[in-house]
């Protein structure tokens, strides 16, 4: 593959920050932007121009994309479940950021411009049932996503369509279900549920209290994908020739319960769960039918929830420990 310039919007965040690291590695030359402060950055790597700039606005869209090739566009205003149905219109306000970077991408005639959507464009009627049918790519219409951030992803999804379309700029666009792993959100109420889960088993652990609060009854069945999973579908989707919205997640289907009965086994501990009927806990069934992907890249993410959890706690028993463990 030719070194390139490449620009991750979003790199101080959990997957841009890994994307960054993973393609200064392959030799390209990368542009990292993220609206918070270093400190808050996930990671900060050294060999890349790291900038601060707020991406809603079109002259630092246009500063970003200035000289690059190609661009990952991953900044959102995002989180789990709990931020998401709280937090509509800061969902819905990404789509600044999604029309100033496409808009800039064509304007300084970058090759590619990748865009990370999410199966919360899938229209909610196809996932009220635990016992799931996996989402299909042509599930999300006729559209009745997930209100606000859904709503935001589906429209972003079909800018890139026609800016692909009109103006000639190829555009790609995976729809990530669940991604987790280390150096990401896992506490403060952006996180999701595998680093919630953990965190919250850790601290059971440490405290001695040995008891967990679960959102929802826990038979909530989702797959997660793991990160190096993701970036390699990511890459491999941005040089594909598929023009259409594709999914990228595992299908190894697990229930919320099957979750914490993993972090539990790697812990070593047995908790006593309490369920939060009225939490925030997103459609009742979610999977991902893999069979475009393996029909266009003959690839799925296939890294085991198990294997992933395992290297998820690591990192965060860490980064707990250093900041409680006394
Ligand atoms: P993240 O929150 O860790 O990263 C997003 C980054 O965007 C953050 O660092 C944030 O500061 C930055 N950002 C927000 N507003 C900005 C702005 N105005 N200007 C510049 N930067 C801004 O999230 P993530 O998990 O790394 O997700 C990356 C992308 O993938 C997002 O678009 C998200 O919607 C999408 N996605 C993620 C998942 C998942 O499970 N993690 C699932 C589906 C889709």
């Amino acid at each position: 593959m030719s070194q390139k310039n490449i620009i991750v919007a979003g790199g101080g965040g959990f997957i841009g920050g890994h994307l960054v690291g993973a393609l200064l590695e392959q030799g390209h030359t990368v542009r990292s932007v993220d609206r918070k402060g270093f400190d808050d950055w996930y990671q900060v790597h050294e060999g890349a121009d790291n900038v601060v700039a707020d991406l809603q606005g079109l002259d630092a869209c246009m500063a970003a994309c200035d000289g690059m090739d190609e661009c990952y566009q991953l900044a959102a205003d995002m989180g789990g479940m709990g931020f998401i149905e709280n937090n509509k219109a800061l969902c819905m306000l990404s789509v600044l950021i999604n029309t100033h970077m496409v808009l800039a991408a064509k304007e300084k005639g970058l090759s590619s411009f990748f865009y990370s959507s999410s199966a919360c464009v899938y229209n909610a009627d196809k996932q009220v049932n635990e016992d799931v049918i996996p989402l299909k790519e042509a599930d999300a219409y006729p559209a009745m996503p997930e209100d606000g951030y859904g709503w935001e992803k589906l429209f972003s999804e079909r800018m890139c369509r026609h800016f692909r379309e009109d103006f000639n700029l190829r555009c790609r666009v995976a729809r990530y279900h669940n991604v987790y792993g280390p150096h990401g959100t896992w506490e403060g109420g952006r996180e999701k549920a595998p680093a919630a889960i953990i965190r919250k088993v850790i601290t059971a652990k440490h405290t001695g209290d040995h008891t967990i609060e679960i959102w929802g009854d826990g038979k909530q069945t989702r797959s997660f994908m793991y990160i190096d999973d993701c970036l390699k579908g990511s890459q491999d989707i941005m040089h594909s020739d598929i023009l259409e919205p594709i999914n990228l997640g595992s299908n190894e289907l697990t229930t919320i319960n099957g979750l914490v009965d993993i972090v539990e086994e790697i812990a070593g501990i047995k908790l006593e769960r309490s369920y939060k009927l009225d939490a925030p806990k997103g459609v009742n069934g979610r999977n991902s039918d893999n069979t475009m992907i393996m029909d266009e890249l003959g690839w799925e993410p296939g890294i085991k929830l198990r294997d992933g959890m395992e290297r998820t706690y690591r990192w965060i028993h860490d980064e707990y420990m250093a900041k409680y463990g006394g």
